[in-house]
């Protein structure tokens, strides 16, 4: 066994061909990407470089600590836990088990929020459920006259977002608290952003093991056919938002129109819109603060 992996691992290339091979076994999505980054991250490469050196030999050291990466991957671990970080709107976050990862499509509720809002170089807002802080902290970097406030009810998950304002330099608050009884005066923002846990707790056994088995459960699922937060969401914004703020939140494919129903019942909403995501998907919906009570 040992003789056959030092074999079959001698150079970089073939150490890639061999990873590439049992990633796909394992049934991971992006083999040969997945490869490429577990070697980059133990050799300290770039990814022409990568490709350029494939004939360069793998020491004993480094074989065995990309083998502990790959094992951890082939157990189907996000690529952004085992590499500690995750791209979101151009920047770098740091992610662990205790916070979710974030996803492509939520640069959508970012890119509402900055056009929606393109007339306001002052604003106060409200990221909920920040989670890694991708959201509130991009919002804050992208519009530095904005004055943000990120919450989160769990300790874990804000002591990841307050080392990422801290690293990247986004002048946040941070504050943790229950969506239910935010720490936030009555209509005091213009935004609420809030990518909430939205999925059913029934939708479970048909996510990849990769989410269901490695992301906090309590990021990812809601109660009552997943639109407990939700609900929770749209109550806060149309407490803290003042007359014509901006309520945008994330939500599944098939949860547009419960959301919008939701903002209509609170009598103090109106201009509701979704939009879609790049899968075509409807994602998140949005709606303004009325001037009524
Ligand atoms: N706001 C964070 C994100 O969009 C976390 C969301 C969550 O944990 N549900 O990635």
């Amino acid at each position: 066994m040992h003789t056959r992996r030092e074999d079959a691992a001698l150079t970089l290339r073939r150490w890639l061909s061999h990873a590439i091979g049992r990633l796909k076994a394992a049934g991971v999505d992006n083999p040969q990407l997945d490869a490429h980054l577990l070697a980059r991250r133990v050799l300290g490469l770039d990814r022409l470089q990568c490709v350029l050196q494939g004939e360069r030999r793998m020491e004993e050291g480094e074989l065995r600590e990309a083998e502990g990466l790959l094992e951890r991957r082939m157990g189907r671990e996000p690529m952004a836990y085992i590499l500690g970080r995750r791209e979101f709107y151009g920047r770098d976050f740091a992610v662990d088990a205790r916070v979710l990862v974030p996803r492509p499509e939520t640069e959508l509720l970012v890119e509402a929020a900055l056009e929606e809002m393109a007339d306001r170089p002052k604003a106060t807002f409200v990221d909920v459920g920040a989670g890694c802080g991708a959201i509130g902290i991009t919002l804050a970097l992208e519009r530095p006259g904005w004055h943000g406030t990120l919450l989160d009810i769990d300790p874990g998950a804000l002591d990841v977002a307050k080392g990422n304002a801290f690293r990247l330099q986004a002048p946040c608050a941070l504050v943790q608290g229950d969506m239910t009884a935010p720490p936030l005066a009555a209509a005091s923002l213009d935004l609420v952003a809030c990518n909430p846990p939205y999925i059913p707790e029934s939708a479970a056994p048909s996510l990849m093991p990769d989410v269901a088995e490695y992301e906090p459960e309590r990021a990812l699922f809601s109660p009552e056919g997943g639109l407990r937060h939700l609900e929770g969401a749209v109550r806060l914004a149309a407490r803290a938002l003042r007359p014509g703020g901006l309520l945008l939140t994330e939500h599944g494919y098939d949860q547009a129109d419960e959301v919008t129903a939701m903002m209509e019942r609170t009598g103090r909403f109106s201009g509701m819109r979704t939009r879609r995501d790049l899968a075509g998907h409807p994602r998140c919906t949005q709606a303004w603060r009325t001037a009524a009570p």
